[in-house]
């Protein structure tokens, strides 16, 4: 496959965190807790946090919002979690960050809509406000457009000036115009304040995929700051992850992008971590980076008529998922491990010897044996009531025999991922 080029863009650390410049592509969360309540904003932080995201934004909405961020951070720190915490400001950051200046200090990044800073004079001087805070804290900030909050000054003089054209654009096109000058004009300015360039991330969300390419490919074009990616209001369940993922693949596949939030609506009572794991598949499908071994399973046909294989391909993965805190420390490179769980001998013996580790369990009408490849040789035959306990015990010890420090080193894994070009810092 061809390699990834990176768009070459500028390096922000965050919190010691190199973002842009060819660092690897962030994972970012967001919290949908009252951050009022402090335990439970840093609980869910923390699960964020071990599920994978390497920055968890917060909402400071509030004066109490403001002032409990220092106990979240504290919080989080008693229990080694020290991920990066984003204040996400809309209307009244200004204020938050002036009269709480221990929120304003706790917090690794601030991210400020210009949409959102208020209006006529009032906006220039709030904008100013919160960046000045941002330089005296020795903090980054992430100007972040949203179609839902686009500044309506700057898109009524867009619209103006377009409706002076001979051949005037459509009204779409002029707001997505609004939402990649809103980004530069904002970031100019926050220079012109005197917030360094490499401390300025950009982001210009919309709603809809088409337009989100659109926007990013302009943005990417006409400026070298790194880029936060992410559908806004990408929707539940697979409508939002298909949406996100067709939009975010076309521009991580064109080397745009530097962070990325899949901003999936929880179902009720769901998990909030899933937005992190769909954010690491998709970085992961893509070879662009790599967290956790991966599952090839066929989608099952006529020949499996029981649930059996489905069972074991998703209690494997669930099972290698849930090791990774463990494992990452020590088995240095196990997030490349490549396993197969396949229905029947039609595929199930090919697809086995391209992984790392495979079964290939017995379709209807077969004998009830299943084959196990390792490395691309038949190893093992498994049979009886046992087979997914002891296809698992045979993935653990493969893990252990090639990824503990010092293993002998074992023929490399078959299928490789892309080989990741980082552009030049
Ligand atoms: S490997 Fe066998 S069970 Fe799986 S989809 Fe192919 S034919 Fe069907």
């Amino acid at each position: 496959m061809t390699p990834v080029a990176r768009r070459a863009s500028r390096r922000v650390l965050v919190a010691g965190r190199p973002v842009g410049g060819g660092a690897p592509i962030l994972v970012q969360s967001m919290t949908n807790t009252d951050t009022e309540d402090a335990a439970a904003t840093a609980a869910q932080v923390a699960a964020l946090a071990r599920a994978g995201s390497e920055a968890v934004r917060i909402t400071v909405n509030t004066l109490e919002a403001a002032r409990r961020v220092p106990a979240i951070r504290e919080r989080l720190l008693a229990q080694g979690v020290d991920v990066p915490l984003i204040g996400d400001f809309h209307f009244n950051g200004h204020k938050l960050l002036a009269q709480v200046p221990e929120c304003a200090a706790a917090l690794d990044k601030y991210r400020i809509n210009p949409g959102n800073v208020g209006h006529g004079t009032k906006r220039d001087d709030q904008f100013a406000t919160m960046v000045e805070t941002a330089i005296r804290h020795g903090k980054p900030v992430r100007i972040g457009v949203n179609w839902g909050s686009l500044d309506p000054e700057l898109l009524a003089r867009l619209m103006d000036a377009n409706a002076r054209l001979s051949r005037p654009l459509e009204a779409d096109a002029v707001m997505r115009e609004a939402l990649v000058v809103s980004a530069l004009e904002s970031a100019a300015k926050a220079e012109e304040i005197g917030l360094a360039g490499d401390r300025i991330i950009l982001s210009a969300k919309v709603s809809a995929v088409q337009d989100l390419i659109t926007v990013y490919r302009d943005l990417a074009a006409r400026c070298d700051y790194p880029l936060h990616l992410g559908l806004t209001e990408a929707g539940m369940g697979s409508k939002g992850i298909v949406a996100s993922a067709a939009a975010m693949g076309v521009l991580l596949q064109e080397g745009i992008g530097d962070t990325i939030r899949v901003s999936l609506t929880p179902e009720p009572g769901g998990d909030r971590t899933r937005e992190v794991v769909v954010a690491q598949e998709l970085l992961q499908t893509m070879g662009l980076r790599a967290f956790a071994p991966q599952v090839s399973a066929c989608p099952g046909c006529g020949r499996t008529t029981s649930t059996f294989f489905q069972e074991l391909a998703d209690r494997i993965q669930s099972y290698l998922r849930a090791q990774m805190p463990l494992w990452r420390a020590r088995y240095p490179g196990v997030e490349d491990l490549h396993v197969a769980v396949m229905g029947c001998v039609v595929n199930g013996p090919g697809e086995s010897k391209l992984a790392d580790i495979g079964i290939s369990l017995p379709g209807s009408g077969e004998k009830p044996v299943a084959p196990v490849f390792v490395d691309g040789e038949k190893t093992v035959t498994l049979k009886g009531e046992r087979i997914a306990e002891e296809f698992q015990a045979l993935v653990e010890a493969y893990v252990r025999e090639r990824y503990a420090p010092g293993a002998a080193p074992r023929a490399a894994a078959r299928r490789k991922t892309i080989a990741i070009q980082p552009a030049e810092p």
